[in-house]
């Protein structure tokens, strides 16, 4: 357990992230939707049919949702209706679930703000 403690505080320490190596595409990802803001991009271990993670380009402190001042206002709306777009694209506009882990008891492992938009499957409730 001391470790896990440890291994959480490490990841909320605001060092970067797989998600910054995604941005720059040194680690290859298959996009889903782009703008100058935000990025989509398929879980590589997908929960669903549908499994993309919807990220700020630029993380300005918000490794995780709790994190988040006012004046993330903006980016925060624009990650929502980027979340819309993934779904019209990958066609699952009818039944989709958006999904953010905050911190180590949600299992939040990467600490980069994402939103998981999951679909083409039935989901259950409660999640786990
Ligand atoms: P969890 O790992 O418990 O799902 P998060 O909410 O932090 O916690 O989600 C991180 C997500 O990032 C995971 O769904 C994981 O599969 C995904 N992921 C990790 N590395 C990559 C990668 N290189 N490309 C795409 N997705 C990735």
């Amino acid at each position: 357990e001391a470790v896990a403690k440890a291994a959480a505080i490490n990841a909320d320490s605001g060092a970067p992230t797989i998600i910054d190596k995604i941005v720059s595409k040194e680690i290859p990802s298959t996009i889903v939707y782009e703008d100058d803001k935000v990025l989509a991009f398929k879980d590589i271990n997908p929960q669903a049919p549908v499994h993309v993670l919807v990220i700020p380009k630029c993380r300005d402190g918000l490794t995780q949702l709790g994190k988040a001042e006012q004046r993330h206002g903006e980016i925060l709306g624009q990650l929502l209706y980027a979340a819309r777009m993934v779904a019209e694209k990958e066609g699952i506009l009818d039944g989709f679930r958006v999904v953010i882990n905050n911190g180590p008891s949600a299992c939040q492992s990467v600490y980069h703000l994402h939103l998981h938009v999951l679909g083409g499957r039935q989901m259950k409730w409660p999640p786990g």
